[in-house]
């Protein structure tokens, strides 16, 4: 039988009749149904990484951190206890999670060698150790002592350190002791956390 869109709109006022007659009420079920989304979820608080302002945002997994449960983010929204933003966010950091959740994202380091098109998967324990050895070489290469003045600087002017918005105050505290004492002197953060 061919149900036209009239007769579908019939039946469904027919249906809202009968919860009536029959005191159903259907609200609480459509409650539900909104709740259920991150009823179980677990809320890790973050920050939005795209620019320096920093807004807060809500992560929630899916599990309570059971050992049985893989953790899963089914939803990111504006944290609302969060001074900067106070649970606002602009149209990119709403689309958060969308990187998260990216097949495209990256999740472990790459390296492009020298005179290669392509990027190659490398573990961490080698990106670590290749990274030590290259800031050792620059380090050694461009080390400054003393200006054409003859003064004494002790400054490294081959290498440069940027962070992101994301890190911390403790991060960057860590970061500026650590480039100081290789005599690193431009250091940039865009972080306002
Ligand atoms: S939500 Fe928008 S304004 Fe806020 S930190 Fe992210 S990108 Fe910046």
């Amino acid at each position: 039988m061919d149900t036209t869109r009239r007769d579908f709109l019939k039946v469904a006022a027919a249906g809202g009749a009968a919860a009536t007659v029959f005191g159903f009420d259907l609200a609480p079920a459509y409650a539900q149904l909104r709740e259920l989304k991150i009823a179980r979820a677990t809320e890790t608080r973050s920050t939005c990484p795209y620019c320096s302002v920093s807004c807060g945002v809500i992560i929630y997994t899916l599990g309570d951190r059971a050992k049985n449960v893989t953790p899963q983010v089914i939803h990111v929204e504006g944290d609302p206890d969060h001074p900067i933003n106070r649970g606002t966010l602009c149209p990119k950091g709403a689309s958060l999670e969308q990187d998260i959740l990216n097949p495209r994202r990256l999740t472990k380091p790459q390296v492009r060698r020298p005179g290669k098109t392509e990027w190659e998967d490398i573990s961490w324990d080698n990106a670590i150790g290749e990274i030590a050895q290259r800031v050792k070489k620059t380090r050694d290469e461009t080390f400054v002592e003393k200006d054409a003045s003859g003064r004494t600087v002790n400054r490294c002017e081959g290498m440069a350190f940027t962070g992101g918005c994301t890190d911390t105050n403790e991060f960057n505290y860590l970061v500026v002791k650590a480039m100081r004492s290789l005599g690193v002197c431009y250091l940039e953060n865009q972080a306002r956390v």
